[in-house]
């Protein structure tokens, strides 16, 4: 059999060749109907429903014909999905018998940050033809960044009036704009759906809300004049939380977000929040202190709750992406997305026993902007998809995600190169349970061809090895990252607010 990606999980082989020349398969399926033509001179192809793990699917390769058995459309999906893959890359005839397969992680996800960059409806159409090539079941739209705001919300007009434009980027200098009205977003949501893909929105909160906050300055501690920020790194700007106003704005953002993206899971963001306006805002201190809780960290729990719990009232569940250290009284229901290894050893693990789930998207393998020099192929491949695997809580781990973040990817063809072969790696471990390099690596030549052929940039052989000088330059960037983070900016800015926190106070102006 020919080794497929993600490889299947087994064949029995029987007598005879199946001959799938004769095979007529479509162009893109709509809402997951099979996408074969029963053409009566072709290769009769018969669908039948049938008890099965989820996705999963048989396929019946006979000389006079093709059985396909599933439970479920995306079952169906996938089985086709395979077969163009046989028959793409087979000389035609395929030795008959029977496939059985099913995904190891119901969750097989990408994520497009359109923050930083926004990429046009026609280029996420292109990503998502090619991530259900590899039976990738999410597309994570990243919505709203420092950088930009990218969803129309018909109630704030202003968070893409002025929210969607940067005045310049950071590497090219130049100004940059553009957002999904709500009708291209439920296009997308159609367009992915078709091709078994279910698309989760991220609303990035409280922190990298610069963008949000430069359309209406109320909803940060010290309203003020920030605009789109134009430079990589963290910003101080975020939102105030004591405000019932800043609640009522999240509500009613995720009010329409929600009417758009019907699938069950909402992303809140969560992760890199600084909290020095917090720490100088009368209101916040004011919250702080009646609340009880022992750290800023708590203090921002507080708010994702309050979020979490709105989102569990519509029916949804809040994805967030896992703080820095462990945090007291942070709902268990929140689903954790994993990305940074700087947590405290044990957290992790705690935090499964005790019943969290997670999305394994490790940055050392899963993020698909580092370099890759950074992180080669093989590493991609080799990170493991759960990191307690055979520990209690090991089945909570629902899947992995690839995370292309835009900081450095300003269009289509970066984000392609970045994104092949690693997302074909991730898809593969998600997918598969056998963990096989060497194979995988073989198929990819294949596909590598393939996708070259249909004018995709997929990153050539040479580049996605390790690299000492492309380790050092990520270095240089990851430095500077910190450095606009802590940087200074943002310091200066944080000391005009602290004279002017400390001017309000004398005059007794409790805002
Ligand atoms: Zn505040």
């Amino acid at each position: 059999m020919l080794r497929l990606i993600p490889d299947i999980q087994q064949f029995t082989p029987a007598d005879g060749k199946c001959d799938l020349s004769r095979l007529t398969l479509r162009g893109f399926p709509e809402g997951y109907a099979y996408g074969i033509d029963n053409a009566s001179d072709g290769l009769p192809v018969r669908f039948f429903q049938t008890e099965m793990p989820a996705e999963g699917y048989r396929i019946d390769l006979k000389q006079d014909g093709i059985d396909v058995f599933a439970a479920d459309g995306r079952g169906a999906y996938y089985a086709v999905v395979t077969l163009r893959q046989l028959k793409r890359f087979s000389d035609g005839a395929v030795d008959c018998g029977v496939i059985e397969d099913s995904p190891r992680c119901s969750y097989r996800g990408y994520m497009l940050d359109v923050g930083r960059y926004f990429f046009p409806v026609e280029d996420v159409c292109k990503l998502i033809d090619l991530i259900s090539l590899y039976k990738i079941n999410v597309l994570h739209l990243h919505l709203t960044e420092d950088q930009g705001w990218r969803i129309e919300i018909k109630r704030y007009p202003k968070l893409t009036e002025i929210g969607s434009k940067r005045r310049r980027t950071h590497i090219h200098l130049k100004p940059h704009e553009g957002f999904y009205t709500q009708e291209n977003l439920r296009f997308l949501v159609a367009y992915a759906k078709a091709r078994a893909v279910e698309i989760m929105p991220e609303f990035d909160m409280p922190g990298h809300c610069t963008a949000a906050v430069a359309a209406y300055p109320d909803l940060a501690c010290f309203p003020r004049s920030v605009g789109v920020a134009e430079t990589f790194g963290v910003k101080f700007d975020v939102l105030c939380l004591a405000q019932d106003a800043t609640f009522e704005f999240v509500r009613n953002v995720l009010d329409e977000m929600i009417e758009i993206f019907p699938y069950p899971m909402v992303h809140i963001g969560g992760d890199e929040v600084p909290t020095h306006r917090w720490e100088l805002c009368p209101a916040c201190r004011d919250l702080y202190a009646k609340s009880g809780v022992g750290n800023w960290l708590e203090y921002q729990a507080r708010f994702m709750n309050r979020v979490s719990e709105y989102l569990r009232s519509k029916g949804k569940t809040a994805v967030m992406w896992n703080p820095p250290r462990s945090v007291k009284g942070l709902d268990p229901a929140i689903v954790w997305q994993f990305w940074t290894a700087e947590l405290p050893a044990g957290v992790v693990e705690a935090e499964l026993a005790a019943g969290r789930k997670m999305i394994n998207s490790d940055s050392k393998g899963y993020y698909l902007d580092f370099l890759y020099g950074v992180t080669p192929l093989r590493k991609t491949y080799r990170t493991k998809p759960s990191f307690v695997e055979g520990k209690q809580g090991a089945d909570r781990v629902i899947g992995i995600e690839g995370a292309m973040w835009t900081e450095l990817v300003p269009d289509l063809r970066r984000a392609e190169y970045l994104t092949f072969p690693r997302l074909a790696a991730i898809a593969e471990r998600a997918w598969s349970r056998e963990e096989d390099f060497e194979g995988f690596s073989a198929a990819w030549d294949m596909h590598q061809r393939y996708l070259r052929e249909k004018g995709v940039r997929t990153a050539p052989k040479r580049v996605y090895r390790s690299s000492i000088v492309q380790a050092v330059a990520h270095k240089i960037w990851w430095a500077r990252r910190q450095l606009y983070w802590g940087g200074l900016r943002n310091l200066i800015d944080n000391k005009k607010i602290e004279t002017e926190a400390k001017n309000m106070k004398q005059k007794g102006d409790k805002r």
